[in-house]
C-alpha cells in the first residue's frame, strides 16, 4: 500500500490549524507518495459563515496549495480539493468548483428537518436520518464527488442501529458503488475512541461496525482511509493503523488511489 491521504484541513475553516505547506511537509517527512488538501469548501448564501469564504479560497487557500506544489512537487504528488456539503440548491456550484480544484469530497454534516438546517453532531431523528440519506444519495449521483467522507457519521446522534439505519446505509453504499465514489473510513472518528454499540459490541461512533459490515458485502465498493487531519501533527498517527485493522477485520479491501492508474 502506498502512503496517501486526501483529507486534510487548514486554519481557514476556523477549527483546524496549519497551511497546506505544513501538511505537505509533514507528509514528505513520513514518505507519503500522494497528498490532497481538502478543507471545508466555501458555501454560498446562508451557509457561508460555516466555512472559509470565497475571498479566502481564492486568495489564501489556492495560492497556499500552489506554493506547496512549487516547493515539494518533486517529492510528493499534491492534489487540491475541498470537503463540502451537498444540497441540490447548489447543483450549479459544484461543477464550477471542479474547474478550480482537482476533486471534491462530499462531507455531509447537516441535514434538513422541513426548512430547518440541523447539524448532525447535535440533533438526529428518523426524519433527519432519512433526509441525510436523500442529500447524500442525490449528491453521489451528480458525478461531482470522488470520496464520500464518513458516510456513517449520521450515527453520531442516532446511536442505536435499527432497520432504518440499515436501509439508509445500504442505499448510500449501493449508490456510491454504482457511481464509483470511494467510501471513507474516517480517522477522526477513530480518534474519538471506541464505544460499545447496543449489542455490547466494540465499535467507534464512526466508523460504525454495522455500517462497514454491510460494506463488506459489496465486493465492488471502493474504500479508502481518510485521516481528516485538522493539524499537520496528526498525519500518520495511530488512528491510521487502527483504521487499517478495522477494515481488515471485516475483510474490506482498501484502495490507495484517488484517481485511476492513468493520472
Ligand atoms: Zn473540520
Ligand atoms: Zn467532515
Amino acid at each position: 500500500m502506498n502512503k496517501v491521504n486526501y483529507h486534510n484541513h487548514t486554519y481557514l475553516c476556523k477549527h483546524a490549524e496549519g497551511m497546506p505547506i505544513d501538511y505537505v511537509k509533514r507528509a514528505v517527512e513520513l514518505k507519503y507518495s500522494e497528498i490532497g488538501i481538502s478543507d471545508h469548501g466555501p458555501l454560498p448564501a446562508a451557509w457561508a459563515h460555516l466555512r472559509m469564504n470565497r475571498d479566502e479560497f481564492e486568495n489564501i487557500y489556492l495560492p497556499g496549495i500552489e506554493s506547496a506544489r512549487v516547493k515539494f512537487e518533486n517529492k510528493i504528488k499534491i492534489f487540491s480539493g475541498l470537503e463540502i456539503e451537498y444540497h441540490e440548491d447548489f447543483d450549479y456550484y459544484y461543477p464550477k468548483l471542479l474547474k478550480e480544484v482537482d476533486y471534491l469530497i462530499l462531507g455531509q454534516h447537516i441535514s434538513m428537518l422541513g426548512n430547518e438546517v440541523h447539524d448532525l453532531y447535535h440533533f438526529m431523528n428518523d426524519e433527519t436520518v432519512t433526509n441525510y440519506k436523500k442529500l447524500v444519495v442525490t449528491g453521489l449521483k451528480t458525478n461531482c464527488f470522488r470520496i464520500l467522507a464518513h458516510p456513517d457519521v449520521f450515527m453520531y446522534r442516532y446511536t442505536a442501529w435499527n432497520d432504518l439505519a440499515a436501509q439508509v446505509s445500504r442505499e448510500i453504499i449501493e449508490t456510491a458503488t454504482e457511481n464509483g465514489v470511494i467510501l471513507e473510513i474516517n480517522c477522526n472518528g477513530i480518534r474519538r475512541g471506541p464505544i460499545f454499540n447496543q449489542d455490547g459490541e466494540l465499535t467507534y461512533i464512526y466508523p460504525r461496525i454495522e455500517f462497514w459490515r454491510l460494506v463488506s458485502e459489496y465486493p465492488n465498493a471502493k474504500v479508502i482511509i481518510g485521516e481528516d487531519n485538522h493539524s499537520p501533527r496528526l498525519t500518520g498517527d495511530e488512528s491510521v493503523g487502527l483504521a487499517a485493522d478495522f477494515a481488515k477485520s471485516l475483510g474490506i479491501k482498501l484502495t490507495d488511489r484517488l484517481f485511476g492508474e492513468k493520472r
